[in-house]
């Protein structure tokens, strides 16, 4: 089965929805050529001024990926990681040179070295940092809408493994080692271009200090006063489809505790 996916690509993305489902753009933009994706998905890339046809609204994609069905979900990840990357990759990063898409990997051919240009994805980390008593650790970004607390997490850096950049973070975010670790689950998070990695951690001791540039706050929680301050409205969480809000959600019911090893939540 084919898909052609309306994309407006950049950090902020939107598709093309006809209700709850992508609409079939395969014939409704004449003027812009589909580029291949792999072999059966097409992706449309839009201007950010293009006014959707017909039947069809352009919808900001962390608001349209929960409403797909869950089998359309990873074709639209895909269709708007591709796009968001080929958006700012238009050029050959070795010599410079024009590029054309190669459908065979995602990516890009270099037309003056014939050679491959492969996507880019950025690795994030976000950790469940627990204490002993299997509080959770939920902190404040300056730069989050406010009430929102979410677990710490933190881009990969060059050269750096997923597990120093769990203990990484957490010192520097929240002043926190971490002493034991394990990966709980992964997501792609094409705004623009994350692959989200969370695990749960550890903490050795629980005294926290904020590093007051990027959070400006941080608490321990447990399940009960976590479940009274989001009832009261004086906090929330991030998105329901965000992995960090699955992770907070694993723990909050129990399925996600530091001594428990099966963690498929
Ligand atoms: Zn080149």
């Amino acid at each position: 089965m084919e898909h052609v996916i309306g994309v407006i690509p950049g950090s902020a993305p939107r598709l093309l929805m006809a209700g709850q489902r992508l609409a079939p753009a395969a014939d409704v933009f004449p003027d812009l050529a589909p580029d291949p994706v792999g072999d059966s998905i097409w992706v449309v890339v839009a201007p950010s001024d293009l006014a959707a046809p017909k039947g069809a609204k352009w919808v900001g994609a962390r608001a349209a990926l929960p409403v797909l069905p869950p089998t359309t979900q990873p074709i639209a990840l895909r269709a708007l990681a591709v796009a968001n990357w080929r958006q700012t990759s238009r050029f050959c990063p070795n010599c410079g040179g024009p590029v054309e898409p190669n459908p065979a990997r995602d990516g890009y051919i270099c037309l003056r070295e014939d050679r491959p240009v492969f996507p880019r994805t950025d690795p994030c980390v976000i950790t469940a940092i627990m204490d002993g008593s299997e509080r959770l650790l939920l902190s404040h970004a300056a730069n989050h809408p406010a009430g929102l607390y979410t677990l710490v997490a933190g881009f990969v850096e060059a050269g750096e493994s997923l597990e120093a950049a769990v203990k990484r973070e957490a010192l520097e975010e929240v002043g926190i080692e971490i002493s034991q670790m394990r990966f709980v689950r992964s997501q792609p998070w094409p705004f623009p271009g994350s692959l989200m990695a969370s695990f749960a951690a550890l903490a050795v001791s629980t005294e926290i200090v904020v590093d007051q540039d990027e959070i400006t706050d941080a608490a321990w929680f447990t399940r009960p006063r976590l479940t009274s301050l989001l009832d009261s409205g004086a906090i929330t969480l991030p998105l329901d489809y965000s992995v960090a809000r699955r992770t907070i959600e694993a723990w909050r019911s129990g399925a996600l505790t530091w001594a428990q090893h099966d963690l498929t939540a």
